[in-house]
């Protein structure tokens, strides 16, 4: 079976897209953890009416609520999941690993990208306000400015798009990413993908991986 693998990446590295083909070209079930939540409410269950209060009181679902509904969620002994947007701390990387991954064979694999580069691609992103066709003015941009090659509709920045959200989003990124990598490096997890890289690329890399 193919390893359970934890995608780790900066907002705009790329690894939603790639999410998306390892799902679909690989067999990979995609765990989103926000997904997860809403489902669980929705069932009625006890874990679910349990998260439904603490969302009701306005806090922030812990930690060991996550756990609990990925481990009631996950078959990790006949399927492989992506993790994605768990682990966010260090601390989460060695929960996630006692109490979820266990003995099953996994890696992480971190996309790396320069962080500047990051920001140019972030703050140049535009967003089709008719069809939500996503242009970068940098390596996609619409034929006509402002305008989608689509549908025609007017293009859009998203609000926290803009350089300084982006700066200070990208830099939280950067100290609590840390010690999630050095988790999974000294215990000989962790693999890093050039996310600089055409998205055909990346995805061979990726492949490669998991065999
Ligand atoms: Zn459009």
């Amino acid at each position: 079976m193919k390893p359970q693998l934890i995608l780790l990446g900066a907002p705009g590295s790329g690894k939603g897209t790639q999410a998306s083909r390892l799902v679909s070209e690989l067999g990979y079930n995609h765990i989103s953890t926000g997904e997860l939540l809403r489902k669980e409410i929705k069932s009625g269950s006890e874990l679910g009416q349990r998260v439904q209060g603490i969302m009701d009181a306005g806090k922030l679902v812990d930690d060991n609520t996550v756990l609990e509904l990925l481990n009631a969620n996950c078959d990790l002994s006949s399927n492989a999941y992506i993790f994605d947007g768990f682990p966010r701390n260090g601390e989460q990387s060695k929960l996630l690993d006692e109490v979820v991954i266990k003995e099953a064979s996994s890696k992480a694999v971190y996309f790396e990208i320069d962080l500047d580069m990051l920001a140019a691609r972030l703050t140049n992103r535009r967003t089709c306000s008719g069809c939500g066709e996503i242009y970068n003015l940098l390596s996609k941009a619409p034929k006509t400015e402002g305008v989608c090659d689509l549908c025609g509709s007017s293009l859009t920045q998203r609000k926290d798009d803009n350089e300084e959200t982006v700066k200070t989003r990208l830099q939280v990124f950067k100290e609590t990413i840390e010690p999630v990598l050095a988790h999974y490096e000294s215990t000989g997890r962790l693999a890093r993908v050039d996310a600089s890289q055409a998205p055909d690329e990346v995805f061979k890399a990726l492949r490669a991986i998991t065999e």
